[in-house]
């Protein structure tokens, strides 16, 4: 019975471990305002993504999105209108890319999409699709009602590159796409 007893208390020890254990991983990779994963986690994907590409030659592409005059929108309706503008954006985000890859929050009003299987020019397709829903969302936040734009860069993985420098080809589109006028994909 004495036996029993250890063997139950470890047991439950053990169980309540792997919980504490679950929501610790959880906090490291999940962004907490909008659910996505984190910049941490998406780093992480990458590396799976570069390793699948390596071993099976499965290609992908990556884009990093961001709001346009996002300041203005705090300025104008309060960082807590923003704060919902960000997590309606992610709902969204995570409907969409549902079956076409990962998005990620890279940074403040910044994501980071990769579109697995796809060559530039279908991800492109997609991304332009999306680019224009979310231009359509409604947001209504107490009194307010109103529309937001973004601006999207996107670069195809290839190994000469690298991850780190095919990020920051997109990222460089993306400020093309900002001085070109904005709620705009360019590739
Ligand atoms: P652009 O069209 O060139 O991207 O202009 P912008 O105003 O969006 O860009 P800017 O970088 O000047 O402003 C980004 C703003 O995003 C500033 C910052 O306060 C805000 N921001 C970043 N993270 C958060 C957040 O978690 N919540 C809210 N409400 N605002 C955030
Ligand atoms: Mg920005
Ligand atoms: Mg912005």
């Amino acid at each position: 019975a004495i036996a029993y007893s250890y063997c139950t208390k470890f047991n439950q020890a053990e169980e309540k471990l792997r919980r504490i254990n679950d929501n610790l991983e959880r906090m490291a990779n999940l962004d907490t305002l909008t659910g996505l994963s984190n910049r941490r986690h998406m780093n992480e994907h990458m590396d799976t993504l570069v390793a699948e590409y390596n071993r099976n030659g499965k290609i992908f592409t990556v884009a990093i999105g961001d709001v346009d005059f996002f300041k203005k929108v705090n300025d104008t309706y309060g960082h807590d209108t923003g704060d919902y503008v960000l997590s309606k954006l992610a709902n969204q985000f995570r409907i969409y890319m549902h079956g076409k890859g990962h998005v990620a929050r890279w940074g403040g009003e910044e994501f980071l999409f990769t579109f697995e299987n796809m060559n530039i020019d279908k991800a492109y397709k997609c991304m332009d699709e999306l680019r224009q829903r979310v231009s359509e969302i409604p947001m209504q936040f107490k009194e307010y009602d109103f529309q937001v734009t973004m601006t999207y860069g996107m670069e195809e993985f290839n190994d000469r590159l690298g991850v780190e420098a095919t990020i920051n080809r997109a990222d460089e589109k993306l400020y093309k796409g900002k001085t070109g006028g904005r709620n705009r994909v360019v590739i």
